[in-house]
């Protein structure tokens, strides 16, 4: 793997509230290649969300990030004060939101909302500069400079989210963070946004963390993927492998809730629920819904084995011992 650009170690969010702690992400590791794709899925408090926003330092109380070092070239973002963390987002780091219409301001036009963007990170060029750097913007994710003009109300879906991308990439960061960024449009819309994400990655060579539940979206995008369940990584490989030899119970089962192209197929849900992360019960998080399940998963949690394609899961676990 070439260079990582962002190195995890043993990142722990949780959540203090009344009825105890919630543990969110719960000791997760990751290394992300400068100019990679990353795709981070599960379901709905499986942490891959929670994960992104450690990542930008946007855990907000009752949550801390409770441990672990999160390292972009080399710096551990944990450490850095609240000034220096607000000119790393934007800057080296960029998010691209899950609802567009809630990330843009309704009441100002695009253009304003965008110079804003530039010059809260220092850029202040003379009028005509700055004018030719949002044309360009524009151009890059596929819009009319025209659409400067507009109010995000005159927008449909897939242009605010275009609107959005621009934003992330005015300061040509080394990472974007892209939230479920095409979870409100149709699928035609889909398609076109995140091939405007793929074009600007491979122009300004960012890497990616593309998070969200769809398999099918993370198979067209992705290089690797990485599954996610009760706030714990549980397999990461390629994107190839992940789809030839799936190797965890939970991401066969993912992908088998896809639909097959000419219909036919019966869809199969995933039965049960995630756990509780205010009390997992000891032993493998997923045994109550896995359909693999022996006797150890239920007293013994799956450590993480492999170096490269990784998984934990029992099933895998004489790899280990071999
Ligand atoms: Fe299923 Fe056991 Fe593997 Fe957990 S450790 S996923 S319960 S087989």
């Amino acid at each position: 793997m070439a260079e990582p650009v962002l190195t995890i170690r043993d990142l722990r969010v949780y959540f203090n509230i009344r009825a105890g702690t919630v543990r969110a992400v719960d000791g997760v590791d990751l290394d992300i290649a400068e100019g990679e794709k990353l795709g981070l899925v599960g379901e709905s408090g499986s942490g891959k969300t929670t994960t992104a926003l450690a990542i930008m330092r946007m855990i907000k109380p009752p949550g801390e990030i409770a441990g672990g070092t999160i390292s972009l070239d080399g710096r551990d973002l944990v450490e850095l004060s609240e000034p220096e963390m607000r000119s790393v987002r934007g800057n080296d780091i960029a998010m691209v939101p899950q609802a567009a219409m809630n990330a843009l301001n309704p009441v100002r036009r695009v253009r304003d909302q965008m110079l804003d963007g530039l010059r809260d990170h220092g850029v202040n060029e003379s009028r005509n500069r700055m004018q030719d750097r949002l044309t360009t913007l524009m151009a890059q994710v596929g819009l009319n400079a025209n659409v400067l003009d507009l109010f995000p109300h005159e927008l449909s879906g897939g242009m605010k989210q275009r609107v959005t991308i621009a934003m992330a990439i005015c300061h040509n960061p080394r990472l974007i963070l892209a939230d479920e960024p095409t979870s409100a449009l149709d699928v035609v819309v889909q398609r076109q946004v995140m091939e405007t994400l793929e074009d600007v990655r491979s122009e300004i060579g960012a890497a990616v963390i593309l998070v969200g539940h769809d398999m099918g979206l993370m198979a067209q995008f992705a290089d690797r993927i990485g599954v996610m369940y009760a706030g714990k990584l549980v397999e990461l490989a390629t994107v190839e492998q992940i789809f030839a030899n799936p190797r965890h119970p939970y991401t066969r089962l993912l992908i088998s809730s896809l639909p097959d192209t000419d219909g036919k197929k019966r869809l199969q849900g995933i039965p049960g629920l995630p756990p509780s992360l205010l009390a997992v019960p000891p032993g493998c998080p997923f045994m109550p819904r896995c359909p693999e399940a022996m006797d150890i998963c239920g007293v013994e949690a799956p450590e993480l084995i492999g170096d490269i394609d990784i998984v934990s899961c029992h099933l895998h676990t004489e790899t280990r011992v071999a």
